[in-house]
């Protein structure tokens, strides 16, 4: 495969996508490189092309990748210790790690000293370091994955950042088994966060949003009772309330980020009920924290940002169990080519599609 390069450059916000071609310097040792076969617009990278998330510019965008290796800088394995070859189906961790640095060796890769996230950079020497482009480097230190082989790269292109985020969600939420689980947002993740819930065993999830549309999508999941929250109600939903007979969710999971959502989900908890929060990743009015009923009703709260590259083991192995109709493998819907980056953008903007991809090499 060759070395001539595309990328989208994006150039800031209300500047708009470049298309610029040059030719890459092979892998050096360690590295991979890999030809990027599609590629995820997630809210993320919508928050930063709207200007809501600062960006150096000009950048490469896109961290859901999926792709084939072109070349390897000597010999590389991927996470279960397979030497990678060219062709090979991959995606990645969301960053690479040094494994060496206090956070790393504390369990916390993903807040490793050295961090280099994908997706998020400027356009450096050494070419891209992001999807919205034909090729993307592979830096040491990323955990890659081979992605099993019925998985096509449409149902398997939010693994790592979607996927794997919501089973780290669920594994920071503790034991779920028998419990009803609370999900605060019925976007990508929500879905995800309720589907995984209910195979590790969780017995029933309450699954709350604003807007009616983004409910739908999840309507049909067996397990799951989607709760319309608009007008928003301080009283603890009917639904979840009949589950659990008034006492309130052993687990709550916001992923919506909204402040209000927030004080919703720490209300709605039961006793001893435990929190995760995952959605607050943009700047949000803070939220009155009632510490005389945290202590009172003995909850945990906890927050989560991206996962470790287990994580992402566990998230392709749930994706490749799944049936053919969940809502997790069908969260992308309409592809684009690269140079049909600006469609792209407004079609993930419409919020008609959970997930748009873009194929930079297909
Ligand atoms: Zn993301
Ligand atoms: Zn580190």
């Amino acid at each position: 495969m060759s070395r001539t390069c595309t990328v989208s450059l994006f150039q800031g916000p209300g500047n708009g996508f470049t298309s610029n071609n040059f030719e890459l310097e092979p892998a050096a040792r360690g590295e991979v490189l890999v030809a990027v076969t599609a590629c995820a617009l997630c809210r993320s990278d919508l928050h930063t092309i709207a200007g809501r998330r600062p960006c150096h510019t000009p950048a490469v965008l896109g961290h859901e990748i999926v792709g084939k290796v072109v070349e390897t800088g000597g010999p590389v394995n991927d996470w279960n210790g397979r030497l990678l070859q060219p062709s090979d189906r991959v995606t990645w961790t969301i960053a690479a790690s040094c494994h060496e640095c206090f956070y790393c060796r504390n369990d916390l890769p993903q807040k490793c000293e050295q961090l280099v996230k994908y997706g998020h950079s400027e356009m450096g020497p050494r070419g891209p370091l992001g999807g919205l482009s034909t090729h993307c480097r592979l830096l040491p230190g990323t955990s890659i994955f081979t992605i099993p082989a019925p998985l096509t790269d449409q149902q398997v292109v939010p693994a790592n950042c979607c996927t794997a985020t919501s089973v780290a969600a669920v594994r920071r939420a503790g034991p779920i088994r028998n419990a009803t689980v609370l999900v605060m947002g019925a976007g990508s993740l929500g879905v995800t966060v309720a589907e995984y819930s209910l195979r590790e065993g969780a017995e029933a999830v309450v699954l709350v949003d604003i807007d009616a549309e983004r409910l739908k999508s999840a309507e049909t999941i067996a397990g799951v009772t989607v709760y319309h929250n608009n007008p928003p109600v301080d009283a603890m939903p009917e639904p979840l309330s009949q589950l659990t007979n008034g006492r309130g969710a052993d687990i709550a999971i916001d992923v919506s980020g909204a402040t209000s959502a927030v004080a919703s989900a720490l209300d709605w908890l039961r006793t001893g009920g435990r929190a995760v929060l995952v959605g607050s990743v943009f700047h949000s009015p803070p939220l009155e924290l009632d510490t005389e009923s945290i202590v009172r009703k003995m909850l945990t709260i906890t927050g989560l940002h991206n996962y470790r590259p287990e994580d992402l083991a566990e998230a392709l192995a749930f994706l490749s169990e799944l049936p053919e109709s969940a809502r997790s493998l069908s969260l992308a819907g309409t592809a684009f080519s690269l140079s049909e980056i600006d469609n792209a953008v407004a079609a993930a903007d419409s919020n008609e599609h959970l997930r748009v991809v873009v194929t930079p090499s297909t």
